[in-house]
């Protein structure tokens, strides 16, 4: 973690070969490879189960965890949930959790300004979709915009050796699943998780349908929506960043919105933050 960290935007992208690079192109060779040898070895009906339900699970890490918990604040939950949270998410292999809202705060900030870290109408739509991960302008981040979350050492933890919950997962899969296992379960999933949390970056503020003047790109997408457990709404969304629910129609899909919902009945979560009745009927 670093404070302050000077924002540069590199409008050349270049491909910068980081652990966490390497990484990235490892996971999308071994995907492409297990889909390449289905016709050899094609995965069981079960194998793709667990596919889906780790996409799934870890995907609502991202979508519950990462962005509407600790980016956004807009349900509370106890320390001990809060951590299975960042585990959850870390385990998508997205880096940790202040990592992840530092900088989803700061596209919140400043979108489609020039220091907007993935703007797709500032530095095009291969930086915003992948670009600026695979740069090393943003493999650190300022601290001071998530002091509410560097006060708990077992975040900053996480957040520091976020390779953690990841290699828990791949060694899981691979002494649950063989070889297979790790190939599809973590590979395939994984690389899935990548690109529809990427779209929200890139497509989402290039596709869709607006309702809200919102004074940048962002759209609605029910395709998105549905990639994306609800994340698709990001024009709802940027309107109002700070409620739980991004779906504002009873019709507009949002199964994170759904699943907070069932955590607070069971008291798991609580002081969840609707939008106020006059965006629902707008
Ligand atoms: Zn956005
Ligand atoms: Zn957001």
């Amino acid at each position: 973690m670093s404070t302050a960290v000077q924002r540069s935007i590199n409008r050349n992208p270049r491909v910068v070969f980081t652990p966490g690079s390497v990484f990235f192109f490892l996971l999308h060779f071994a995907a492409l490879g297990a889909v390449i040898a289905i016709p050899w070895y094609p995965p069981s009906v079960g194998m793709l189960f667990a596919v889906l339900a780790l996409f799934v699970v870890r995907k609502f890490g991202i979508t519950g965890g990462f962005h509407r918990y600790f980016s956004h604040r807009s349900f509370k939950t106890s320390r001990f949930f809060q951590f299975c949270l960042a585990y959850l998410g870390g385990m998508a292999a997205q880096k940790g959790a202040l990592w992840w809202a530092a900088n989803h705060r700061h596209h919140h900030q400043h979108s489609d300004e020039p220091e907007d870290l993935h703007s797709v109408k500032q530095h095009g739509l291969y930086w915003a979709h992948v670009g600026w991960i695979l740069s090393d302008e943003y493999s650190e981040y300022d601290g001071q915009r998530v002091k509410d979350l560097t006060k708990y050492p077992e975040l900053v933890w996480l957040d520091k050796y976020h390779f953690v919950p990841p290699l828990t997962l791949a060694i899981a899969c691979l002494a649950l699943g063989g070889w297979m296992g790790l190939f599809w379960a973590f590979c395939v999933s994984t690389v899935f998780l990548y690109h529809t949390t990427f779209c929200i970056n890139s497509l989402c503020h290039l596709l869709g349908r607006r309702r809200f003047e919102t004074g940048e790109s962002s759209k609605n997408s029910l395709i998105m929506a549905i990639l994306t457990l609800g994340e698709g709404w990001h024009n709802n969304h940027h309107h109002y960043p700070h409620c739980v629910r991004q779906g504002f129609k009873w019709w507009e899909f949002d199964p994170t919105y759904y699943a907070i919902k069932v955590l607070g009945w069971f008291r798991i979560v609580r002081d969840i933050k609707e939008p106020p009745k006059a965006l629902r009927m707008a």
